[in-house]
């Protein structure tokens, strides 16, 4: 798959001038909820009215959703304040059903994006539809493993695609409920910069009130637009308590975010732009021969425990330059957290720098 320009087609033809705003409920509880939560955000920024019909829930014994029923209620959310609907499909009889029932768009769920036979029996059902698809990201940070699912679409000729960045799950305990890994969908953005992409703060966060930060985030990375989950009562919703927020939040939120531009033509602006830009250059070459001149360095070293017959790893020695770099990297302005992933990546490649000398 290449990037191509009519990528975008689909969202520049609906001329926002804002982003994109997917909004609804983690789930669709009952009929009196779903349309309760679409009038409140009638003649808003909101686009698509979002619902999960079907829920992927991690452990067994939740609520799982109402099923087909729910589609109705989305018919009438339609009906009733001229908002698109929007679900997760996750079987072909999902995705008959949403096609019967007029779905406008649909997404891939991030536990379905981690399964190429899942993702192809979705593609083969939709083969040809004229509606939106979006993929979320798998719920592992496999960059791979996303674009298949775009491909497995494109494939099957499916033109009006996107992407939903809603965070990976890890192990290590954070402050969010799936880590933003802010860089892979950046990567995503430089290798189809005309594929849409559309931030999910409700599930990286977890948390409503984190929500604005990361949405603010996305913006500044250009992202196309937000999908967030919007219930009258978050606190009593079947899932997702924690995450979601009111309409009246919501419409809250669309007015404090800062919308940017992505360039301007101002001349000032763009001569200062470039004065900064080449002193980062200047810097990132100085860090790349530091890095070359460092990795020799630590040739050397492997040179002498090879003779003497040493290990690589030394822990204390490496715990005690870790700690001083973190009370250094503090001084200079650094986090702890980005003084650590640094070092973590300088000292692995030091790693495979000694080995290969070791093993010779
Ligand atoms: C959802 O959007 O409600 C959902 C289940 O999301 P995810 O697939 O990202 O977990
Ligand atoms: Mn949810």
């Amino acid at each position: 798959m290449e990037n191509r320009k009519e990528m975008r087609k689909w969202l520049d033809d609906m001329n926002l001038g804002h982003p994109l705003v997917i909004a609804g409920p983690c789930s669709a509880e009952t009929e009196e909820q779903v349309l309760k939560i679409a009038h409140e955000l009638k003649d808003t920024d909101v686009n698509y009215f979002r619902s999960g019909i079907w829920k992927p829930r991690t452990r067994p014994g939740n609520f799982e959703g109402v099923g087909a029923i729910g589609l109705k209620w989305l018919q009438k959310v339609k009906e009733e304040t001229g908002l698109k609907t929007a679900t997760e499909v996750a079987n072909k009889a999902h995705v008959d059903l949403a096609l019967e029932h007029d779905i406008d768009l649909l997404w891939i769920g991030a536990r379905s994006t981690v399964s190429p036979f899942i993702v192809q029996e979705i593609a083969d059902a939709l083969k040809g539809t004229d509606k939106i698809v979006l993929v979320k990201n798998p719920v592992n940070p496999d960059l791979s493993l996303w674009l298949g699912a775009v491909e497995r679409l494109y494939s099957a000729d499916i033109e009006k695609l996107g992407v939903i960045h809603r965070g990976f799950s890890t192990y290590e305990k954070t402050k969010y409920r799936n880590i933003p890994e802010w860089q892979l969908a950046i990567e995503l953005q430089t290798k189809f910069p005309d594929l849409p992409i559309i931030n999910d703060p409700s599930h990286i966060t977890g948390k409503r009130d984190m929500i604005f930060d990361v949405s603010q985030t996305a913006l500044d990375l250009n992202f196309d637009g937000l999908i967030i989950e919007t219930h009258y009562d978050p606190d009593n919703a079947w899932s997702d308590a924690a995450q979601q927020v009111t309409p009246k939040t919501l419409i809250q939120i669309m007015k404090d975010l800062r919308i940017r531009k992505e360039t301007d033509e101002e001349a000032e602006y763009n001569n200062k732009l470039s004065n900064l830009r080449a002193q980062i250059d200047v810097l990132d070459n100085q860090l790349i021969d530091l890095l070359g001149k460092r990795m020799k360095v630590s040739d050397g070293i492997g040179e002498l425990k090879k003779q003497k017959n040493v290990a690589v790893l030394q822990s204390n020695r490496w715990n005690a330059i870790l700690g001083n770099m973190i009370l250094e990297g503090e001084q200079r302005g650094l986090s702890e957290e980005f003084v650590l992933r640094m070092f973590k990546a300088i000292h692995q490649e030091s790693i495979n720098h000694q080995e290969k000398i070791i093993n010779a």
